[in-house]
């Protein structure tokens, strides 16, 4: 470009963002929560399982304590999306965050299968953390003082060399966090050469564990629904068969303030996780339990029930898409994934700008969240990417959001490149 060209673009991206600014928006694109829209198809719910109708399929009382599995019938419908048999899959209470919490505490204060001691009595802990990834797993480490070691995304999941080297090295290595299906938030799913690395691969930690958090397992936003290779079942067939976690829930299907989670694992994992759960609670929230049941009826009905939350936002992927291409496409100023599921975009702005481009936005009142997120520590080392969410607002808030964000890309990397 030409000294004038350039100046000439900066001067036409200040004046648009003082126009964005004048507009005195007030647009949130922060978090993956489902719109009212998506809450509602879920209405019924409310309504289930209706009086007088409190009896599981096994003749047992849900209104009362007792079952730490959760019920059956429910566990039937997940065992296929979430690739566990229902033997070994718990139906918990309503967040699978809080299992992945419980499960690290357990760890701290308890001795996993196949470990020596437990982790709260080892000088170190370490977790790999593929990124960019899910803040509150990143929460979740520091909150326990759990060291986190980031490993790059690449299309196929994480760097699996780097994986490799890093768990073999080092016995303080004791995890990693996977979203294997349209990861949060860069979309990605990890391909079954990852899956089966992940699951046969040497660690020098005896008690290393994988939380597959296949939060998205059912979240398709195309035609084409991806499929990833079986965690659980690699796992035992390499002779590994206490390293996978399984966690998922139906937060993004029904309701995402009172639905259900899972745990799926080994038998001597599932043993582990009842016995101290037994001392935590005297079973889950079983009325609830049934009334999913009776809502999604099946595994087809999962996938009917699915098929009506694309509908709400697939278009609203689309608009980022079409929004972003059009504003930014060609500039060289960014970079974007177009999702195949799941509920995040990840921009790429050039380095050292990402936090910039949010800061400009908040000033004009379009709030993202905290460029840094999607790293260990809150720390980007490139300050390139931006996390997008376009779940929650409506298309026309989300339409004028998006067209706000690519203003503020336009100037803060035309006031880079002109220095
Ligand atoms: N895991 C991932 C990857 C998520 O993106 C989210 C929510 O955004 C959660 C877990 C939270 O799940 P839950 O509502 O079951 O606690």
């Amino acid at each position: 470009m030409t000294i004038e060209a350039s100046t000439g673009a900066l001067e036409r991206a200040r004046k648009a963002y003082g126009e964005l600014v004048a507009r005195g928006l007030s647009l949130d694109l922060t978090r993956g929560k489902p719109a009212p829209e998506q809450l509602g198809l879920s209405d019924a719910l409310l309504a289930l399982p209706g009086t007088g109708r409190y009896r599981a399929a096994d003749g047992s009382d849900v209104r009362n304590y007792g079952n730490l599995r959760g019920l059956r019938e429910l566990r039937e419908i997940f065992a296929g999306p979430l690739q566990v048999p229902a033997d070994q899959l718990l139906a918990a209470g309503n967040s699978s965050l809080e299992l992945m919490h419980d499960c690290l505490v357990h760890a701290l204060l308890g001795v996993v299968p196949g470990a020596e001691s437990r982790w709260a009595d080892q000088e170190r802990i370490a977790f790999l953390c593929p990124v960019p990834g899910y803040d509150r797993h990143f929460f979740l480490c520091e909150r326990f003082g759990i060291e986190m070691i980031p490993v790059p995304m690449t299309d196929d999941g994480p760097d699996m060399d780097e994986v490799e080297r890093l768990a073999a090295a080092d016995p303080a290595v004791k995890g990693i966090w996977c979203v294997p299906k349209y990861s949060n938030p860069s979309g990605v799913c990890f391909s079954d050469e990852t899956t089966a690395r992940l699951a046969a691969m040497p660690t020098a930690a005896p008690d290393f564990r994988i939380f597959w958090d296949n939060a998205y397992a059912v979240h398709h936003l195309t035609d084409e629904p991806v499929e990833i290779a079986d965690l659980l079942a690699a796992c035992a067939a390499a002779g590994n068969p206490d390293r996978a976690l399984v966690f998922g829930s139906t937060s993004k299907i029904t309701t995402a303030g009172s639905g259900v989670a899972f745990f799926g694992a080994s038998e001597a994992n599932l043993d582990w996780l009842l016995a101290k759960n037994a001392k935590r609670s005297i079973g889950p929230d079983k009325v609830n339990q049934l009334r999913h049941a009776m809502f999604l009826r099946d595994e087809e009905g999962v996938r009917a029930h699915m098929e009506r939350q694309r509908a709400l936002l697939q278009p609203k992927f689309d608009a980022v898409a079409r929004i972003l291409e059009a504003e930014l496409g060609g500039t060289g100023l960014a970079a974007w994934t177009s999702p195949k599921g799941g509920y995040f975009v990840t921009l790429d702005v050039p380095e050292g700008c990402a936090k910039e481009v949010v800061r400009r936005a908040a000033e004009a009142g379009i709030v993202l969240t905290p460029a840094g997120a999607t790293h260990p520590y809150g720390n980007d080392p490139r300050d390139a990417t931006i996390r997008l969410a376009p779940s929650y607002p409506s298309l026309e808030e989300l339409e004028q959001a998006v067209e706000g964000l690519a203003v503020c890309v336009r100037l803060v990397g035309e006031e880079r490149r002109n220095g």
